[in-house]
């Protein structure tokens, strides 16, 4: 069985001496958990602070966001290249929360997931669908087409060993987790997507579901086929709470 990735995202929270406390209580409970693989997604300015504690040990670290950009005149942009000097490993992409508040294209995004494979720098392509277009039954048709502006660009081969975190729009921070049936369902959806083009990348793109799982929910998710860890808002700024699910990922 692949192991399961659990990744933890900050979103605009800490400083030097919370994240501080909260990295070092990160080594403490989840560092003996050897059988899956844990991130953390940290604001730009603390990538230098995640590199200092979490370094030699076996969780890794990431940003939220990238540039589409290689290098150039982009005000406030941070590019790929920049992320590696910090050892980020991992870089989360199309956070629903950034697609709405600063109206980020698929096309933007679709550029965004390339520069990151392009330098290493292993993308978690965020795709899910609003409350109206579930209850429309359009989910599948929303998330495709998210998947297609990449796919019709790149080709479906560029998500060998990438990570898609599927997370609808009404689960983020509500409370409201999708069920596990609705989650596995869409997962399905996602690997046979790719699985029609490229099998073989297909096979090695892992598929978490992310919004508002915490460690009740976390079992009941992470025991399903296609569903292989979770991207983890909230409960990732509870060092209890985030072993937990990191647990339920065992
Ligand atoms: C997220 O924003 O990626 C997320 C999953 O948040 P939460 O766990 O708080 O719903």
């Amino acid at each position: 069985m692949p192991r399961k990735l659990v990744v933890a995202n900050w979103k605009m929270h800490g400083n030097l001496a919370s994240n501080k406390q909260l990295l070092e209580a990160y080594i403490q409970k989840i560092t003996p958990i050897n059988n899956i693989d844990v991130v953390v997604c940290v604001p730009y300015p603390y990538l230098a602070q995640a590199q200092s504690i979490l370094q030699n040990t076996n969780i890794a670290w990431g940003a939220q966001n990238i540039s589409k950009d290689a290098v150039g005149a982009y005000t406030g942009e941070v590019s790929a290249v920049m992320l590696k000097d910090f050892g980020a490993r991992y870089v989360i992409i199309g956070h629903s929360e950034r697609a709405t508040a600063y109206c980020e294209s698929d096309e933007n995004i679709a550029t965004k997931f390339a520069q990151a494979k392009a330098h290493g720098i292993i993308p978690i392509l965020c795709v899910g669908e609003t409350l109206i277009e579930r209850e429309a039954g359009v989910m599948q048709m929303v998330v495709g087409k998210q998947l297609d502006t990449i796919i019709n660009t790149y080709g479906a081969g560029v998500f060998a060993n990438a990570v898609v975190s599927y997370e609808p729009i009404w689960a983020i921070g509500t409370g409201l987790a999708a069920s596990s049936d609705q989650a596995q369902s869409m997962h399905e959806f996602i690997r046979g997507k790719v699985a029609v083009l490229d099998k073989s990348a297909a096979a090695s793109l892992k598929i978490l579901y992310g919004g508002s799982v915490n460690p009740q929910n976390a079992v009941q998710l992470f025991v399903m086929q296609d569903i292989d860890g979770g991207l983890i808002g909230k409960c990732s700024l509870n060092a209890q709470e985030f072993e937990g699910i990191c647990r339920a990922a065992t």
